[in-house]
């Protein structure tokens, strides 16, 4: 499974010992260019070095068009007529509640931009992993991650951050849900000391 696809994609799986060829399902919480320009050399790997295998997308409404016309554009007039027909995919627009390669999930509906952004609450088995992609610490969000097992968050940067997650909010939510193990994400300035290195391997 994978959450969202920001670029570059396939050199940080290969530093973690993940194969394309075992992603069945990628969840993208909205399209923003760094939670899907990963894809397209995604997809390129899974056309031509895997061996056809199914895959499936799940994500806010126009998931189809919206990816069908970012692999358009990346791969031009390779691509309706070359890699098209190789490509085995299922986009699937995901719903309240629903099930995907064996795994239940929730999505709600987190305030991020113009369009929102879709949260997902997947089960593995009894337990409970959250996942916001991009959003304020509005209502929702605490929703989201109530009685998740692990809830990986954004948590942006200091301060005043535009339409994401401060350090400040991530640290009055974690406090607001202390059984909840918390992973936060997006960072995109400076450094919290005793946080995980980049493509840290952690045990959840
Ligand atoms: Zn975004
Ligand atoms: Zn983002």
């Amino acid at each position: 499974m994978m959450l969202d696809a920001g670029a570059p994609l396939l050199p940080h799986m290969h530093r973690l010992g993940i194969q394309p060829i075992d992603i069945d399902v990628v969840f993208l919480t909205h399209f923003h260019g760094d939670h899907t320009l990963g894809l397209p050399p995604f997809v390129l790997h899974r056309i031509f070095v895997d061996k056809p295998r199914a895959i499936t997308f799940v994500g806010p409404d126009g998931i189809d068009k919206r990816l069908e016309a970012l692999f358009e554009l990346s791969w031009g007039v390779d691509w309706k007529p070359v890699m098209l027909p190789r490509f085995k995919a299922r986009y699937v627009t995901a719903r309240k509640r629903g099930r995907v390669a064996g795994h239940e999930y929730e999505t709600v509906r987190l305030d991020h931009g113009s369009t929102g952004c879709n949260g997902y609450r997947i089960k593995f088995g009894d337990r409970v992993l959250a996942y916001s992609g991009d959003t304020e610490p509005t209502a929702p969000l605490d929703a989201l991650v109530d009685g998740a097992d692990v809830a990986i968050v954004e948590a942006t940067g200091p301060g005043d951050v535009f339409s994401h997650m401060s350090w400040e909010a991530a640290a009055a939510l974690k406090k607001r849900h202390p059984k909840t193990r918390f992973v936060f994400n997006h960072l995109f300035s400076g450094t919290v000391t005793g946080a995980a290195k980049d493509l840290q391997v952690l045990e959840v």
